[in-house]
């Protein structure tokens, strides 16, 4: 996959909208890539959606594509949006966000504070939670806001722009996990012309950060021989952060987990740890290992399905995870589709 286009793969993705739940705009667009490589497409009831290429053991790639979001609790009769959050959303990054309300049209809105000038000392110390937040979106009445299709329950996901910090380095929204889902149009792309060496099922999984739910479902129906989740995994190099903490480095590479929440989610065995590595040295690399003490991919639900799968969670890294500027590396999202077609070429071999 040439670096142009999982960057111009990754701007279009990132720019999309996915609440957990609501995933059918990045669905459509991974079906018309699936289909356009070839791929046989099929949608399951919860929305997952499934590109099937070739014949032989079969290998599922599963990135989620849904993003952290927020739903309408209710309406204020002034017309503003009280919220709740879906997935791992830190407070003090609500503040001063745009937001998008997924109404019968999109409206956009904006997530507001009073004004500095009107609290005092001890309020402007104080973290403002999301449940004390509002949402404005430019009505004056619950009337109004109700006209336009918003309910309890209508979904909201963050506003974003897609920018280069450097040469490599670009910065936007939902990079958790369209990254995972540009390495999965990588893979199509790769098998445009010719057919993989195995029966190779791409998923668009959904509703991963609720509770990895999709990837579950998808992998209870595949029964694949072999099920790996790609996803995002947090880089070390910010301040605050030290390499003893995250080994991982932007710019290194894909990063194996070998350990997920703090081992109670995917433990990856040694025999698996070591042909991975063996697959990655084939392709040139160095595969960068991990383990996660309380995050989770969808892997940690994949393992434990039906009689249990053989699993592997492979990460590209990533700065700021669950905010509206978070950072990865467009060479690591190259490398990982290499080294993911790496394992494709290998199963077939393995024992
Ligand atoms: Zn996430």
């Amino acid at each position: 996959m040439i670096m142009k286009n999982a960057e111009s793969t990754l701007k279009t993705l990132s720019l999309m909208h996915a609440p957990t739940g609501q995933e059918d705009e990045v669905a459509d667009f991974l079906e018309q890539k699936f289909k356009a490589c070839g791929f046989a497409v099929s949608r399951d009831t919860l929305g997952n959606v499934i590109g099937r290429k070739g014949k032989g053991r079969k290998v599922m790639i599963a990135s989620h594509m849904d993003e952290i979001s927020m739903a309408v609790k209710c309406i204020t009769e002034k017309g503003f949006l009280k919220f709740v959050k879906i997935g791992g959303i830190y407070d003090p990054m609500l503040i001063g966000a745009r937001v998008i309300v997924h109404a019968s049209q999109r409206r956009l809105g904006v997530v507001a504070s009073k004004a500095p000038h009107g609290m005092d000392g001890e309020e402007m110390k104080k973290i403002q939670e999301a449940k004390d937040l509002y949402i404005d979106i430019g009505v004056s009445s619950k009337k109004e806001a109700e006209k336009l299709g918003i309910r309890p329950g209508t979904h909201i996901t963050f506003s974003g722009e897609f920018e280069h910090l450097n040469e490599h380095w670009v910065s936007g929204k939902a990079f958790d996990n369209r990254v995972g889902c540009t390495v999965n149009v990588g893979i199509a792309e790769a098998y445009a012309n010719s057919t993989p060496p195995v029966e190779l099922c791409l998923v668009g999984s959904v509703r991963e950060e609720s509770g990895l739910f999709g990837a579950g479902v998808a992998t209870f129906a595949l029964e694949p021989d072999l099920a790996i989740a790609v996803d995002v995994t947090h880089a070390f190099g910010a301040p605050g952060e030290s390499e003893e903490d995250i080994p991982v480095g932007l710019g290194k590479g894909p990063a194996l987990a070998v350990l997920e929440g703090g081992g109670y989610g995917l433990i990856t065995s040694n025999e698996m740890v070591a042909w991975l590595e063996s697959v990655a040295k084939k392709a040139n690399m160095v595969l960068q290992m991990e383990i996660s003490e309380r995050g989770a991919s969808d892997a940690s639900r994949m393992q434990y399905i039906r009689h249990g799968m053989l699993t592997a969670s492979i990460g590209v890294p990533l700065r700021y995870m669950h905010s509206q500027v978070e950072v990865v590396d467009v060479r690591d999202i190259a490398q990982t589709v290499k080294f993911v077609q790496g394992i494709i070429e290998e199963f077939p071999k393995r024992k």
